[in-house]
């Protein structure tokens, strides 16, 4: 049986052996079955998460609310057949996300198209396909979308995507919605109102409403007040500007995660609760109706439903400095720590010892000093070659940029649901890494 203790996520326990489970399945049964490296996702999270956001904003916003996953995060074709069945929208940036939406079967009418810079191929695929609603990002991207739609017979249907100027207190590199950003158009320059007078202008452009997106991994309630309240402003200013009524207004993604014991769990619901209560009151005060408000979470959706399973290879000791942990997997399925310095919890998977000091870099195995996958962790001083650790809370963000660095293969997605797996992705063979090469 499997006993409940306190961990970052709900979702990881111990059996009575003590060994480390997963969703309710102990990790040495799915290393036996699947091999390692593997991406573990806990499919009842993801759809307990989706269900969390959609009451959220109907409770708050009304029932024409909707939640697009920010499909970046995590994407293979059995999460869409999830969305689908969970009835959220999503979020795409490419052909390839388009291409494995349609492939498992989701409607493409709900889906938002995204991107700093889509190409005309892009734009004219994403036509083809369907895809709804296009997110445009600055003014040349409008003329072409106006071309290619005009050139179809079609008035595309589009939300700008507009920059608030609010600066989230995240890394560096995941913060958007700063005026200093290579994402959409400030309001702060006039470049919001002269692309939104644009779009109203245009015959092939049918204005949706407005966008915003500021940042990542933030865990600040104050963000998304903060940004509501000036795209709120922004749409009651364009409605006396222009006589233009937004119907839709998109406040982006970004909700926080826990990766690490020091970092908080954020409340979704009590957090969009507070949002709408204060967004409707405004909505009041300025004397304009409220949007259909829509909400994109991707990393929040799907971090902690997902967990990396590798097997401990070379353990190098090397006396007065310290001890190097190599795995099966690295840089390649999880690039976030060379990228940012991103954190990760680490546990052995085999029963806890009482001596769990010794401080690790835990490294992967590309020809690359910088693979690592994170540095002090403790673990037990007996580590050992086939010993297996878990890396959890990996569910966003690493297959979706894991690379075949050194032709190293992409692991197998594995899901769990009820106590059972099922193969998503299969794990990629030398046959496949070559399989381009001509
Ligand atoms: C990445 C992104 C999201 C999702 O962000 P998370 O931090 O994963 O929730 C939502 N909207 C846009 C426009 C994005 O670029």
């Amino acid at each position: 049986m499997i006993t409940k203790n306190k961990f970052i996520c709900e979702n990881i326990s111990r059996t009575e052996a003590g060994e480390l489970a997963f969703a309710g399945v102990p990790l040495s049964c799915m290393a036996r079955e699947y091999s390692t490296p593997l991406y573990l996702f806990d499919e009842d999270r993801i759809r307990e998460r989706c269900r969390t956001y959609l009451r959220a904003v109907r409770d708050g916003f009304g029932l024409g609310a909707k939640v697009l996953y920010a499909s970046k995060a995590a994407s293979f074709k059995r999460l869409y057949e999830i969305m689908r069945e969970e009835g959220m929208g999503i979020d795409v940036v490419s052909t390839g996300e388009i291409f494995t939406a349609y492939s498992a079967g989701f409607p493409l009418e709900s889906a938002y198209f995204h991107s700093n810079n889509k190409t005309d191929r892009d734009i004219e695929y994403a036509m083809e396909h369907g895809v709804g609603t296009f997110v445009v990002d600055n003014e040349e991207e409008l003329l072409a979308i106006n071309e290619i739609a005009i050139s179809r017979g079609i008035r595309q249907r589009v939300l700008l995507r507009i920059t608030p100027g609010i600066d989230p207190h995240t890394y560096a590199a995941v913060s958007t919605g700063k005026v200093d950003s290579k994402f959409g158009s400030a309001i702060e320059t006039g470049q919001a109102d002269a692309i939104t007078a644009l779009a109203l202008s245009l015959d092939g452009i049918e204005l949706r409403g407005f966008h915003c997106h500021v940042g990542s991994q933030v865990f600040d309630s104050d963000v998304y007040i903060r940004a509501a309240e000036v795209m709120l402003r922004y749409v009651a200013h364009i409605n006396d500007k222009y006589a233009f009524l937004a119907a839709e207004l998109d406040l982006g993604g970004g909700y926080g995660v826990r990766y690490v014991e020091e970092q908080p769990e954020i409340d979704i619901a009590a957090n969009i609760a507070e949002v709408a209560e204060y967004m409707n009151a405004l909505a009041d005060k300025l004397g304009i109706p409220m949007p259909q408000v829509a909400f994109e979470p991707g990393r929040s959706i799907v971090a902690d439903a997902g967990l990396t399973l590798y097997t401990v290879g070379t353990v190098k000791r090397i006396p007065g400095y310290k001890t190097y942990v190599s795995v099966d997997g690295g840089m390649t399925d999880n690039p976030r720590f060379a990228l940012y310095g991103a954190q990760y919890t680490i546990l052995p998977v085999a029963a806890p010892t009482p001596d769990n000091s010794v401080e690790c870099s835990v490294v992967g195995r590309c020809c690359e000093s910088g693979d690592i996958i994170q540095e002090s962790v403790p673990l037990p001083p007996d580590m050992k070659r086939g010993d297996l650790i878990a890396c959890l809370t990996t569910g966003a963000y690493n297959y979706s940029m894991a690379s075949n660095y050194n032709r190293l293969g992409r692991p197998a997605v594995v899901m769990l649901s009820g106590g059972k797996s099922y193969l998503a992705v299969k794990r990629e063979t030398e046959e496949d890494i070559t399989s381009l090469d001509v």
